[in-house]
């Protein structure tokens, strides 16, 4: 047992209000400058839909993450060094700038500045990168937003395209007959990442201490192969630079034991964030099982009970504080994953084995049940409905399980045994432990689990160990902002970018 830590996210669907701050708030903090317009590291898409950059999950075009070969070991999509350094200089599975958006802005001048006459002053949109007019916006990075333009969009949808046959008629895009739900999306801080391995000049790295994946800038050569070998298309080319960015998970404010921008600021309040143990040995198997069903369970097969007395010991051993220890004990992600089985990784047969989770959206079954007149919070009602969602089961199954509908319908029924527990609880009435019981769980873990999933409060949330913060303090305190430079002026800060501590997993 090889025991390794790393900082993880598990975000709630059902919570999601689509309001689009985590994307504006990460991208003042991180993208905010010349060379990254078009970029948002975290971004937020209607499903169904085309996504950012658009069909990102058709990794038949893309040809991004890992695949598994005859043999049973496991292989870039995009091919190994050989066919790499025959695309060097005209790679065809790279998104152009048309598959992201072309980013504008307006001439706001025009509206302050117009000297006083007949005409009512207009502002025109102007491309961002060339400053030159824009003639007609075609798309954007949340162009079928709430389901905006779905009729001619969504179908192209891939995974709507992967299951039309199966479920038919049940994915509709008339008004009143479609369903719906948000899929904030940020790097995923992969286990097995694939821009790590497709990287020719070592740029991409994991980090040892809280497996977070950064960028080198001094390193990266521009070639782009991590934007290709990422099958989540969360790797993006500064054009001004010349060099990959990438999300940071906000390292700087991790460090210190804060949440990161998109966490902290997300009004739905539908992010966690806690530390996860794992064993690194098995990692390698697990990303490489034959049936892809079995990614999802054998990547939880991955991660080590943080309460077990021996996988604590081996943690130490390997040079793990107690600080994080104790975090992974409280850690509210692995509570999510492990305790509760209510949170999926992310389309797990590209394994790269994500570490941002989702627990699937359950609403629209209480609706669908209160709209044919039954009462949308009785257990029985429930599970019995969930065949008949209206998101189809198999729709999420794509996105959350490679397609397994059983683990899926498994984490919604527990989400509908909650939901049922806790109005029994609000009604003053006696809640039935068999409904807990039919799902794996006992009346006291239900009640736990609503209070993480309905009303936690922040510190509950953001499980971020405070070892980094103390070292941090400490630091502050040797070196106090105020104080005079030993060594003459202080320099100007220097902005950094992914720029973190350079251990790393090889
Ligand atoms: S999601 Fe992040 S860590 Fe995973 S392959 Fe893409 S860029 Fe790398
Ligand atoms: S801030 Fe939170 S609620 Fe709003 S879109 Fe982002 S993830 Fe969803």
């Amino acid at each position: 047992m090889r025991v390794m830590a790393q900082v993880a996210m598990v975000m709630n669907l059902d919570k999601c209000i689509g309001c689009h701050t985590c994307s504006v708030t990460c991208k003042q903090a991180w993208t905010n400058r010349q060379g990254t317009e078009y970029v948002w590291f975290n971004n937020v898409e209607t499903l169904p839909g085309q996504g950012y950059p658009r069909r990102w999950e058709d990794q038949e075009k893309w040809r991004g993450g890992w695949e598994r070969t005859r043999s049973g070991r496991l292989r870039l999509r995009a091919g190994g060094r050989l066919k790499k350094l025959g695309g060097l200089f005209a790679n065809p599975h790279l998104p152009e700038l048309g598959d992201y958006y072309q980013p504008w802005t307006y001439e706001y001048k025009n509206l302050t500045e117009a000297p006083a006459g007949d005409d009512l002053p207009t502002a025109r949109p102007v491309s961002q990168i060339t400053g030159e007019p824009v003639d007609t916006i075609a798309w954007g990075p949340n162009w079928d937003d709430n389901l905006g333009g779905a009729p001619a969009h969504a179908p192209k949808d891939p995974v709507v395209e992967k299951i039309r046959d199966e479920v038919g008629e049940r994915i509709r895009f008339e008004f009143e007959q479609s369903f719906m739900f948000y899929l904030p999306r940020i790097c995923e801080h992969c286990l097995n990442p694939a821009c790590v391995s497709s990287c020719p000049s070592g740029a991409m790295y994991k980090r040892e201490e809280d497996g977070i994946v950064l960028a080198d800038q001094d390193a990266c050569r521009g070639w782009r192969m991590c934007v290709t070998g990422c099958p989540y298309k969360k790797v993006y080319f500064n054009h001004a630079t010349g060099k990959a960015e990438k999300c940071t998970f906000c390292f700087p404010r991790i460090e210190v034991g804060m949440p990161t921008v998109c966490s902290e600021t997300c009004v739905g309040r539908m992010r966690y964030l806690g530390v996860m143990l794992y064993d690194a040995d098995k990692v390698g198997e697990a990303a490489a099982v034959e049936d892809e069903h079995d990614l999802y369970p054998a990547q939880v097969d991955c991660f080590l009970d943080p309460h077990d007395p021996a996988v604590a010991a081996a943690a130490r051993a390997a040079g793990i504080t107690h600080e994080w220890i104790e975090a992974a004990r409280n850690s509210p992600v692995y509570d999510l994953i492990a305790t509760y089985q209510v949170a999926l990784p992310l389309h797990p047969e590209y394994r790269t084995m994500p570490m941002v989770w989702y627990v699937p959206p359950l609403s629209p079954v209480v609706e669908a049940v209160a709209a044919t007149g039954s009462d949308g919070e009785d257990a029985g009602n429930l599970f019995g409905a969930i065949d008949a969602l209206r998101i189809p089961v198999e729709y999420l199954a794509e996105i959350l399980t490679a397609g397994d509908t059983y683990a899926v319908e498994a984490v919604l029924r527990r989400m509908a045994a909650m939901r049922a527990h806790m109005r029994a609880i609000n009604l003053g009435e006696r809640p039935d432990e068999s409904v807990a019981r039919a799902v794996g769980l006992t009346g006291t873990e239900m009640e736990d689990m609503f209070r993480l999933l309905a009303i936690a409060k922040i510190e509950d949330r953001f499980v971020v160990p405070s070892a980094a913060r103390a070292e941090a303090d400490a630091l502050a305190d040797t070196h106090p902002l105020d104080a005079p430079c030993p060594v003459g002026d202080r320099p100007e800060p220097r902005v950094m970018l992914n720029l973190g501590p350079t251990r790393r997993v090889s």
